[in-house]
């Protein structure tokens, strides 16, 4: 829904940080400027830092960053969650007005968000960033990034819009929306298309890190993306029965041979090696299958234990008056757990 014109739109930027003490200070200007801009448009736009557990000084770095600038809100996890976890964290806070999300690192160009907010104007609840190019990455990064966009569109039954990630605007009925699925293994990307609304891309060119290095190695995108696949497809589960009916046609093929051969000329003890090689296929297509779903169960076994999603250490809110920050944050009104 498109704000009234007569209020002043409200807008927060969700930034969710994982050792990024040395690229922050760097954004931080690119963002208050534009966030000036965005004021003279009649936005009201905030910054809503989520340091991750952050073991490099990111915190201390954040704290100076909000004393500098009074729009700025800091939110502090008790550990490590990971990106999918810390931004929903961060999404949890914005009860008003729509969020942005933004890379910390710069690779998604904050002097854009005035065209996200234009589109936002425009009705539309999720306009999200495509990258028309990747500055910076590696050739094998680039060419899993294709494979997996490919697989998972075909496999997912909601809309995930290839070469997208996690740089976008949400409008607040998508936020809405958002903040009622409470899944522990969080696949972000496929989240947003499921609650759907009206969705527009906007082409872009990804940056370069400011500094630091990425957290997402080939390990775990391996990982995320059978995060990915298995939130949203439960294909691998029925591959295993289409396998287990083709093996069972070849094996009916064969077993006729080895019967006629056998009524033709006799059954000398022969054929050890044919054994072995079904044994063997046989006894891995059975481990793959067990594997898949093992990979399904866990997780079903993960959501059934009803944790909550991920708890609060400390949180700072915009416009606060600097003070010393107590270690514990129990004693503090803080919204601390995301369950
Ligand atoms: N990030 C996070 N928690 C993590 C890993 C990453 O909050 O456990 C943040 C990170 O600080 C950055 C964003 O997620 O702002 C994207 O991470 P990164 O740049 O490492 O990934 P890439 O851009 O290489 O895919
Ligand atoms: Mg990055």
């Amino acid at each position: 829904m498109s704000p009234a014109a007569t209020e002043r739109e409200r807008l927060t930027i969700v930034i969710a940080a994982f050792d990024e003490a040395r690229a922050l200070p760097a954004l931080q200007p690119r963002l208050a400027a534009v966030m000036d801009q965005l004021s003279a448009d009649g936005v009201e736009a905030h910054v809503l830092y989520v340091d991750d557990g952050s073991g490099d000084g990111t915190w201390e770095v954040l704290r100076s960053i909000a004393d500098g600038d009074a729009r700025v809100a800091l939110l502090r996890l008790s550990r490590n969650f990971g990106k999918e976890i810390a931004l929903t964290a961060g999404l949890d806070q914005v009860t008003e007005g729509a969020a942005m999300i933004l890379d910390a690192d710069g690779q998604d160009p904050p002097e854009l968000i005035p065209r996200f907010v234009a589109h936002w104007r425009d009705g539309y609840d999720d306009v999200h960033g495509t990258r028309i190019s990747r500055a910076g990455e590696s050739w094998a990064k680039k060419a899993t990034a294709h494979v997996f966009y490919r697989v998972i569109q075909r496999l997912a039954k909601t809309p995930v819009p290839a070469d997208t990630g996690d740089y976008r605007l949400l409008s607040p009925r998508a936020l809405d929306a958002l903040r009622q699925i409470r899944e522990r293994h969080r696949f972000m990307k496929g989240l947003f298309g499921w609650i759907g609304f009206n969705r527009i891309a906007i082409p872009y060119e990804r940056h370069a890190r400011i500094a630091g290095r990425s957290k997402f190695g080939f390990w775990r995108l391996w990982n995320f993306a059978i995060d990915g696949v298995t939130s949203f497809s439960t294909a691998p589960l029925r591959l295993a029965t289409y396998v287990g009916l083709m093996t069972a046609s070849m094996a009916f093929v064969f077993a006729l041979w080895v019967i006629g051969k056998a009524m033709l000329y006799g059954d000398p003890v022969a054929g050890w090696p044919t054994m072995m090689a079904v044994i063997l296929f046989l006894g891995s297509v059975q481990l793959v299958a067990l594997g898949v779903i093992g990979e399904y169960l866990g997780r079903l076994y993960e959501e059934s234990k009803q944790r909550p999603l991920y708890l609060v250490r400390d949180w700072r809110a915009s416009g606060e008056v600097p003070h010393p920050v107590p270690q514990a944050a129990s004693d503090r009104l803080a919204p601390s757990v995301g369950s």
